[in-house]
């Protein structure tokens, strides 16, 4: 889960990493508001969940009031990379003497935390990285120690080479791996923090995302989803206990448990085929969540056929039997339904499709090739 620059920098803020003083506007004439309060010149700053945002014209620089709410007539309503600017950060502009890049991640890899520097900060951090990957720093983080005061300490004078500074940044990166562990993030990460004019580090920029594994701890995070970024499809999904994901093939999925949705995602590719989505039903079942999994489904106007593959366990076949047939009653469903349900109750579950157009296969592989074959008749 991202959440916005304005809110990380409120996190950072509580968590005592420094921050420009800065306000959201959502209009024009409170974007004018703010500046006056903040005082002049200040930095707009569009709110969207999505990156490289400053080259899209998304942030900009206003010298006099009279330019604030123009600028911010200009910015909100911008669309960047399909999402609608509708928010907008006025912030302090502050006179910058160096920009580095500090972020904290998950190295998979390495199984470890890991923090990344630069003395190359500023953009484009990602160019960096890959054509003079010597300018970033790394540093491996033991997670039953945590981040060490020497680490921090060796990355702070190895980019600003003073004591005092060092000791500043210290004292921020340990702040920010406190903040990183606490709120279970996956990325915490300020591009650029910056040297100021005054000789102090600020974070110019902030970026959070939670790892949505570990939400449930977290309710507090719940007020910060910003619901307008996220695949409309997925948040009924979840409210209804299902895991959707959207992907851009034809074979419509709905499976329970995901390693069998994996194993059924590899064989429509073995195939020949394209998934359009990954829908787990889960553990249990019942018809209601067969209809709701159908509904979300075939709102996909790319889905040509619909493969449900079931090993029954504690899902009863007849209750996804049954789902299938009241979603076909509720609604005209025309692509066609290629049935796989093995285990408990599959033989009531049998009985109950007999009689409908619904075509079954017992082996996974024939339901599969099924699935395929008709998504590609139908393209
Ligand atoms: P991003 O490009 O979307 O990541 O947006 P950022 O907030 O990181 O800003 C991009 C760049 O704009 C920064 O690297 C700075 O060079 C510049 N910038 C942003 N805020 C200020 C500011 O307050 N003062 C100055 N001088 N430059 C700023
Ligand atoms: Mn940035």
């Amino acid at each position: 889960m991202k959440i916005h620059e304005y809110q990380a920098k409120a996190i950072f803020s509580d968590t005592g990493i420094p921050v420009p003083r800065e306000k959201l506007a959502t209009a024009p004439p409170e974007a004018k508001k703010a500046a006056e309060e903040i005082g002049l010149p200040v930095v707009l700053k569009a709110q969207v969940l999505v990156g490289g945002r400053g080259k899209a014209g998304g942030v900009k620089k206003a010298e006099k009031l009279e330019d604030v709410e123009s600028i911010a007539g200009q910015i909100l309503g911008m669309n960047i990379k399909g999402l609608e600017v509708t928010k907008l950060l006025v912030s302090e502009c502050v006179a910058i003497k160096a920009e580095f890049y500090l972020g904290i991640t998950i190295d998979r890899a390495r199984r470890k935390p890991v923090l990344i520097a630069s003395a190359a900060g500023g953009v484009d951090i990602e160019e960096v990285a890959k054509k003079t990957p010597e300018k970033i720093i790394k540093i491996e983080i033991n997670p039953l120690l945590g981040l060490l005061p020497f680490q921090a300490r060796n990355v702070g004078m190895a980019l600003l080479s003073e004591a005092k500074l060092a000791t500043e940044f210290t004292s921020l990166a340990l702040k920010l791996y406190r903040l990183f562990i606490q709120r279970d993030c996956s990325l915490v990460e300020i591009n650029p923090l910056v040297l100021t004019g005054g000789g102090t580090l600020l974070a110019l920029d902030a970026k959070i995302n939670f790892d949505d594994n570990a939400l449930f701890r977290h309710p507090e995070n719940e007020s910060l989803r910003d619901l307008s970024s996220e695949e409309p499809k997925e948040i009924e999904a979840k409210n209804a206990g299902l895991s959707y994901i959207k992907l851009s093939g034809n074979v419509g999925c709905i499976v329970n448990g995901a390693g069998l949705a994996m194993a059924t995602m590899d064989l429509i590719k073995r195939f020949g085929g394209e998934p359009a989505n990954f829908l787990d039903v889960g553990g249990s079942s019942s018809p209601e969540k067969m209809v709701t999994a159908m509904r979300i489904i075939l709102s996909d106007p790319s889905v040509r056929v619909i493969l449900v593959n079931i090993f029954g366990g504690i899902t009863r076949c007849d209750d996804i039997a049954q789902g299938l047939i009241q979603a076909k009653n509720e609604a005209d469903i025309k692509v066609p339904i290629v049935a796989r349900l093995v285990g408990t109750n599959a033989d009531r579950a049998c009985a109950l499709l007999a009689d409908s157009p619904v075509l079954s296969a017992t082996k996974m592989s024939e339901a599969v090739k099924l699935a395929v074959a008709r998504a590609k008749e139908a393209e």
